[in-house]
């Protein structure tokens, strides 16, 4: 046999389907991926590079990750049983899928949205029911029944703030959307990926009476509010029955020893990460402002970052021209119901001057 037909073929609801893109381009100012532009305290570093040291590399790590699940629940005011800790908060969400979602099941997004959580229930053989949010961003309770209604999804996403728009659910809106939910067996997922920098969080639900029997995960990653990117380490909220079915499905010692000593250290400079959040929320702030002279129409923002669309339409000539100054931000001027947009990272006082000055001279 020569040439490819023989070889063997993946299967057939993953054929048609690109993987998750996002690109890395080296240039002086990267405000793409909703990083943190400031990097965790040097003390942190310090403190790790000790851990390190004394680390048993023959040994597997402890795989319930007890030391930093009880940071993480103290941080929270829950049980270590309450949390189920991740290699991001996408390996969490891979999780929730393997065990709520796969195949002959349906799972429901509100576009647009944060585009893994549809890959990754479409990677768990899953169908996705698409809702729609207005034109403004917005969710209406009506358009999360009326998908609930004729999809009858297994799980339910929303993400607040919600990537790539910025804008916070509603705390009325969760709460009617978890209700339902739970009278109908459903499981709800609300990505808080940009928690801390927002004005609520669902956990409350959680915490509030009757919240241990609330179909609610609520998940969190150290890749942004922590600047722990590079770490990948993400968690979720939820009550114990929901986490005991995730330790079913996650691989044994899926989260390494480096891991667990990085992401336990960091709570030890909770107050530092407070502060960062505070100057970019301030930062934001500026930049809204600025835009807001700017002839692009800006949304609001609960976020690290800021959707715009410059009155021209053209997303991608105004990307192509801030990244040729140097600046590279999120093109998401092609992406479904996004047509023109594009998405700025909140960086430094500096870098968010570069890129105001570069969006200047790009619209000009
Ligand atoms: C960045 C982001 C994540 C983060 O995923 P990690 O795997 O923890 O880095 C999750 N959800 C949303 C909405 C995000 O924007």
């Amino acid at each position: 046999m020569t040439g490819t037909s023989n070889r063997p073929r993946v299967r057939d609801d993953l054929a048609m389907m690109e993987g998750y893109h996002s690109p890395q381009v080296t240039v002086p100012v990267r405000l793409n991926t909703n990083e943190s532009p400031y990097p965790p305290p040097a003390a942190f570093a310090e403190q790790l590079a000790a851990a390190v040291a004394t680390v048993e590399w023959h040994r597997y790590p402890d795989r319930a990750a007890t030391e930093l699940r009880t940071g993480i629940a103290k941080l929270h005011g829950v049980d270590p049983g309450q949390v189920f800790a991740a290699n991001g908060s996408n390996e969490v969400l891979q999780t929730v899928l393997l065990a709520y979602a796969g195949a002959g099941r349906t799972v429901a997004t509100f576009e647009p949205t944060y585009a893994l959580h549809a890959h990754i229930a479409r990677l768990t053989g899953a169908t996705v029911a698409e809702g729609d949010r207005n034109d403004d961003f917005t969710l209406d309770l009506a358009e999360v029944e009326r998908v609930i209604a004729t999809a009858d999804p297994s799980v339910v996403f929303l993400c607040s703030p919600n990537n790539p728009t910025g804008l916070v659910e509603p705390r009325d809106l969760v709460v009617a959307v978890a209700e339902r939910c739970r009278a109908e067996g459903r499981l709800l997922v609300v990505d808080e990926a940009y928690g801390q920098f927002a004005p609520w969080s669902a956990q409350e639900l959680l915490d509030a009476p009757g919240g241990d029997e609330l179909p609610l995960v609520v998940t969190r990653t150290y890749s942004k509010t922590w600047s722990m990117a590079a770490t990948r380490l993400g968690y979720a909220v939820a009550p114990r029955w929901i986490i005991e079915e995730l330790e079913k499905v996650v691989l044994p010692y899926h989260l390494d020893v480096l891991k667990q000593l990085a992401g336990t250290l960091a709570l030890d400079h909770l107050a530092d990460m407070e502060a960062r959040v505070a100057a970019i929320v301030e930062e934001r702030g500026r930049i809204i402002a600025a835009l807001a002279e700017l002839p692009v129409d800006v949304w609001p923002s609960g976020a690290n970052f800021v959707l715009f669309r410059p009155h021209s339409g053209d997303g991608h000539g105004t990307w192509q021209r801030l990244l040729n100054q140097g600046v590279l931000v999120r093109n998401c001027a092609s992406w479904p119901r996004l047509d023109g947009c594009l998405r700025i990272t909140i960086g430094t006082r500096d870098e968010d001057d570069a890129f105001l000055a570069a969006l200047r001279e790009a619209l000009a």
